[in-house]
Parts: structure tokens; sequence; C-alpha cells
């Protein structure tokens, strides 16, 4: 394919509601390009998933400009110059061109402009400071593409300036190059980044989270902690992770097994830790994780159920059902970490699927049955209940209703006066 129009066949782009976006922006003689991730990752053939929009327009020109043509817009950081255009398929987040005039570590205030090499300046990686028309042409202007075939990620300009202009950048460098970088980091970037590292208590525990969880999803999330642990960053925004060993054993299984095409963070991030409740607790309040979050952490890494390799089909049904199926799944994906690392594959995988096709029993007994057996209404029907349960979970989940009227009324006729 000739140079020019270069990602024209890119099927994003020519997707009914990027063009319907694209035309709208540009109805009114303003320009705008597809930036950053989008082109980045179309260009070295990964998943495009969110499409990123600058343009000549000032954000309330644009949002006009599109709402005119009946798309919706929500004004979602206006004052920052962006605005998401909202549409069945996809959300695209439009930022008029701008330059940032103030920083203080950790927002910026901006300027709009009209010059498309200002707004690549104020961008962070070069592999980050890439455009394309509408129609596919792609534009570099500082030298992007060259990076991005080497697979190097690298600041744009003075690493140190650009960092303390936004210490969250420290962290998307980990990130960028754990998804797209090749062989060690960039040695210059590297050593800003570890010499930069304090400014990141300055950040929010929001931005910090997500980013953390970006890393830690990537397939080279081990070495990316690795790195981060021994330029000291680490023990700045997450000195809790004291488990790296089994983190990287984890992120391992899961590339090699293949059954993760969008690998979950949370169970990632349980396997760097190694803390009661109470230390979850600090983590989660720190980093604003949510509730189901923080539980599921708290669980996992707080449950004793015994999760082996060897567990019988017997014993897996008896987990499944007094745990349920996720915290089953991650604790078994902790035991697989934990042990030798090749060694019994064919056994925890076999537990992941048991996991999978696992539909929850349902234990055949009403209240209406209970109290025909001569149980009063109230408490006690519950408290029966539960003594029938734990007979049916250790008779592996009878179905046979006979027998079970049968332990209901044993149980009755002992307990119930
Ligand atoms: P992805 O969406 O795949 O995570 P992306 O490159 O699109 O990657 P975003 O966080 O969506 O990343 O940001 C879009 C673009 O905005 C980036 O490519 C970069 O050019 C710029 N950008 C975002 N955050 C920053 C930042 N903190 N400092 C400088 N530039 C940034
Ligand atoms: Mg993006």
């Amino acid at each position: 394919m000739s140079a020019d129009k270069e990602l024209a066949r890119a099927a994003w782009l020519n997707e009914a509601d990027t063009k319907a976006v694209m035309g709208a922006l540009q109805a009114d003689g303003g320009v705008a390009r597809f930036a950053g991730g989008c082109v980045r990752n179309a260009l070295i053939g990964e998943k495009v998933s969110d499409i990123d929009i600058a343009t000549t327009e000032t954000p309330e020109r644009a949002k006009a400009l599109l709402e005119a043509k009946g798309i919706k817009v929500v004004p979602t950081g206006i004052e920052h110059g962006t605005i998401t255009a909202v549409t069945p398929t996809r959300h695209f987040e439009i930022t008029t061109l701008r330059v940032d005039v103030k920083t203080d570590g950790r927002r910026a205030d901006v300027a709009f402009t009209g010059d498309w090499l200002e707004d690549a300046k104020r961008r962070d990686f070069t592999i980050n400071a890439l455009y394309c028309d509408a129609d596919g042409t792609v534009h570099d202007p500082l030298g992007g593409r060259e990076d991005l075939k080497a697979r190097r990620v690298r600041f744009i300009g003075d690493a140190h300036q650009r960092i303390r202009e936004d210490y969250l950048r420290i962290l998307r460098f980990f990130r960028f190059h754990a998804w797209y970088g090749k062989g060690d980091p960039d040695a210059q970037s590297l050593r800003a980044c570890a010499e930069e590292r304090e400014g990141l208590r300055k950040l929010s525990g929001e931005r910090v989270r997500d980013e953390l969880l970006k890393i830690a999803k990537a397939d080279e999330a081990g070495a990316a902690f690795r790195q981060m642990a021994a330029s000291g960053i680490l023990a700045v925004v997450l000195p809790e992770a004291s488990r790296l060993d089994r983190f990287e054993k984890l992120v391992a299984i899961e590339a090699q097994q293949l059954f993760v095409l969008d690998a979950d963070p949370i169970p990632r991030l349980g396997a760097m830790l190694d803390l009661d409740a109470d230390g979850v607790k600090a983590l989660a309040a720190r980093l604003k994780l949510s509730n189901k979050d923080r539980d599921r952490l708290t669980a996992m890494l707080t449950d004793k159920t015994k999760i082996v390799c060897y567990l019988s089909m017997r014993e897996v049904r008896r987990a499944l059902y007094l745990m349920g199926r996720d915290l089953f799944k991650d604790r078994v994906l902790l035991g697989w970490a934990e042990d030798r690392p090749g060694h019994n594959t064919f056994q925890w995988r076999a537990l992941l699927a048991m996991a999978d096709s696992w539909q929850k029993p349902e234990l055949p007994l009403t209240g209406d049955m209970i109290k025909a057996a001569g149980v009063p209404e109230g408490p006690e029907i519950g408290r029966v209940r539960k003594e029938v349960e734990e007979w049916w979970i250790d008779s592996d989940f009878i179905d046979d209703e006979f027998s079970i009227i049968e332990r209901l009324k044993a149980v009755v006729q002992a307990t119930v006066y």
C-alpha cells in the first residue's frame, strides 16, 4: 500500500459513526484528525478500542457542529478542551488543539491553538503523537513512526520536565513500554522516571489505580513491575507489592494458557499482595478501589478453603458451592501461581474448566415442606434448612427428594420440640 492514505482501510475509520463524527467536525472549514492510541495501534496492527480525535474547532463550536448533525455530545472535560461524542456504536473523545500553559504536576491550565505541532509537543511520548486524517493519511510531526517501529517509548522533549508537568507520565511510561515496547526501556527515560518518583505522591489515588491496573493487564506486566521495583517507583505507589514472584508466575501462566484475551487485573493485583483484611482495606482506601474489588481481594487473600490441584470432583463441587465460582477461580489462580512452574498444568486447568461449567445446585426443600414436617413458622425454619443443607452438601448434592425428606424428618424429630 502506498504511504499516503496508509490507514484508509482500517475498519474503525470506515465505520458509519466514525465518518459521521469526522464529517460533522469538518463541516464548517475546521480540521479534525484521529490522534493518539488509535493511530498508534492501527499502525502496528493492534486492536483499536477507543478513538481520540483532535480538532481545530473550539469545544463549544465542535459541540454545536456535532449536535447540528444529530450527534449526542457530553461535555466531559470541556474546560480542558475535551468533549465526548456519543454514538450508538462508539464514544469519541474530541479534544481541541491545545498547549499546556501552566502545570502543577497533576493537571494543566490549557490554551487552544491552531498549531498541530504545538498540540503534538504537549503529548507524552513520540509514539502517542501520531495523527491521521479522515481519509487515512498519517501525520507524524515528531518522529513517532520510527520509535514505534523500533518499539521504543520515549518522552517528547526533556523527560524530567515532562514528568514534572504531570507525574502520571512515569506510570504511563511503564504502561506503554509494557504494552508496545520491546527489549529494555529507554535508559534515559527510565532514569528520569526513577529520579522523579517522589512526585508520584502528589497524584490522586484514582489516577494511580487506573494506571497500575492497566500496567498489570499487559503481557509484559511482570517485567514492568520488576523495573518499577528496581527503580524505587513501586515503593512509592504500591509498597504492598511483596509478592512480585507470584505475580510474575500468574502472568506467565495466563500467557501460556491463552485463556485470557482480556486479562482481569484484580487477581493479578491480588497475586502481588500478602495482606490481611486490614491491609487490603488500607490499600483500597488509598487507591480508591471499588467496594466490589476490595471485597474480592480480601476474599482471595484471606479465604482458607483448601485449594490444591488434586481436588476430587466432589471436593470441587463442595468448594464451588461454599465459595462461589469467582472466589474459587481466584483461589485456583493463586494456587497455580504458587505451584512449581510447569507443574500440574493439566490439573489446574481442569479446575478452572470445572468452575466454568458448574451450575449451582439448589437444595430442593421449600419452607412449606419444612412446615409440613412440623416446624413452626419463624427462625426455626431457617435453622432446620441449614441443618439439612449441611448434610446435603456432604452427600454431594444428592437430588433424591425422598432421601432429603427422610433427613428433614430426622432433623425435626431430634431437634424441634
Ligand atoms: P489507550 O487509549 O490505548 O490507553 P492512548 O494513547 O489513546 O492509549 P489515552 O490515555 O487515551 O491514551 O490518551 C490519548 C492521547 O492523549 C495519548 O495518546 C497522548 O497523546 C495524550 N495524553 C493522554 N494523557 C496524557 C498525559 N498525561 N500527558 C501527555 N499526553 C497525554
Ligand atoms: Mg485512547
